[in-house]
């Protein structure tokens, strides 16, 4: 009988059995990925879904980086490996456009290119973490921080934030909860998921601390233009330049040119980190998609007019949805100040009848209003933020009304 290697238990059951590593059994599935799958499966049964759950920009990548992608396709010097760490060419746009958009003065020397920007944060901690490193991660937040710190053998300690402090980390909270073993800090501003933005003097206060305890800041940048209103984008190494030699600051294409899919991201670090991260990089995925680069180099050498159009966009289905949202009883929402989601407190319409179901999670919650509205969102449990939930806003402006209308709809129709 021919023996499938697939046809043993899922991962779940297999944790205990020794079949696989503990390293790997104890990484939790993507909620986010979990959720999409299910909208994407109801929709292919013929329903009319709404998905605010994807974490992508819906525009298409500026037609100057695609038809550079295709030049270099049909060049054959980019049918080869490039060095480890990444083109030269794109290295020193990367370090140029950082000292143009951030005002940080780097080395060429200093950027590694990467896979994304899921990438370097994995290469960052795996860099950074030996076994029982602690690194401060304040929640509600990206999954993938605690599940990467993780793998590197470090121990995440998430410092948990609510709309009373527009989900900003203060200093104190971080000294209760950093101990002996603190190795590091993630920053990350504009957040996914609450889409707060530190000012200033609050980054400030963080990063002094930060560098007076000798901790490393970890700082994600992923969404830099994506600032809506008065607020400012700011570096953390230029706030606070002490930390120069102990920061590492994750970037990408993705958010900025609606680029998800071509994966190349960066980590600019301190010349010893980045040397050393490149070699392991060397060992686990070598160079980056060499077409990708060539097409990450138009970008970034690039002006900033197509983000600049897509910035106008978000935020006015910021707005949208921030009002939207709150028009719901029961329902409070802070209104995100950078990159592209929503995340409203839904406390107030749990353990409420819809149609005879009684979600007490907001886990339950997402699974009601999936199959009873038909509206995908993402639950608060995967940020470490129970009886949260983030919508994404990167839908089309009639999807997105749509989409809330008929969450408020249910909402109304539900009973104690
Ligand atoms: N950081 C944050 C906060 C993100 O939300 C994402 C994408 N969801 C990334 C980094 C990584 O993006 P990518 O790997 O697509 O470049």
């Amino acid at each position: 009988m021919c023996q499938h290697w697939g046809m043993a238990a899922g991962p779940t059951t297999l944790a205990g059995s020794g079949r696989l590593s503990r390293r790997v059994a104890a990484v939790e599935p993507s909620a986010t990925l979990a959720i999409d799958a299910r909208a994407k499966a109801l929709r292919a049964s013929g329903a009319d879904v709404v998905a605010f759950g994807a974490g992508e920009p819906d525009f298409a990548t500026p037609a100057a980086i695609v038809e550079a992608a295709v030049a270099a396709c049909r060049d054959p010097r980019n049918h080869r490996y490039t060095p480890t760490a990444g083109l030269p060419e794109l290295r020193e746009a990367i370090a140029e456009k950082t000292r143009r958009d951030s005002g940080l003065e780097i080395a060429p020397s200093q950027v590694l290119v990467t896979n994304g920007g899921k990438h370097a944060v994995e290469n960052a901690f795996a860099t950074l973490l030996d076994p029982g490193d602690e690194v401060l991660v304040p929640a509600p937040y990206w999954t993938t921080y605690p599940e990467s710190i993780r793998l590197a053998g470090g121990v995440a300690v998430p410092v948990p934030t609510d709309e009373s402090t527009c989900f900003q980390v203060l200093p104190e909270q971080l000294e209760q909860l950093a101990g002996k073993r603190t190795k590091a800090l993630l920053f990350v501003s504009p957040s996914n998921p609450t889409g707060a933005v530190y000012g200033r003097s609050a980054m400030e206060g963080i990063g002094r601390l930060a560098a007076e305890r000798g901790w490393w800041v970890v700082a994600d940048e992923i969404y830099e233009h994506l600032v809506y209103g008065t607020d400012e984008q700011h570096s953390m190494p230029v706030v606070v330049p002490e930390l120069r030699d102990r920061c590492i600051v994750v970037n990408g294409v993705a958010k900025t040119y609606a680029m998800t899919g071509w994966r190349v991201g960066w980590m600019i670090a301190p010349p010893d980190v980045t040397e050393a991260a490149a070699n392991l990089q060397s060992h686990t995925t070598s160079n980056v998609n060499n077409v990708a680069q060539r097409a990450a180099l138009a970008a970034v050498s690039g002006d900033l007019s197509a983000v600049a159009e897509m910035r106008a966009v978000f935020d006015r289905r910021r707005r949208a949805i921030h009002a939207m949202l709150s028009k719901i009883p029961g329902v409070t929402c802070f209104e995100p100040q950078g990159a592209f989601y929503a995340f409203p407190n839904l406390t107030g319409v749990l353990e409420r009848s819809y149609e005879g179901r009684r979600p007490a999670t907001t886990l339950e919650l997402a699974e009601v209003v999936l199959e009873l509205a038909k509206v995908a969102f993402v639950p608060g449990e995967a940020f470490g933020a129970p009886g949260y939930a983030r919508f994404s806003y990167a839908l089309s402006d009639g999807d997105l009304e749509k989409g809330i209308r008929r969450l408020a709809e249910l909402v109304q129709a539900s009973t104690d």
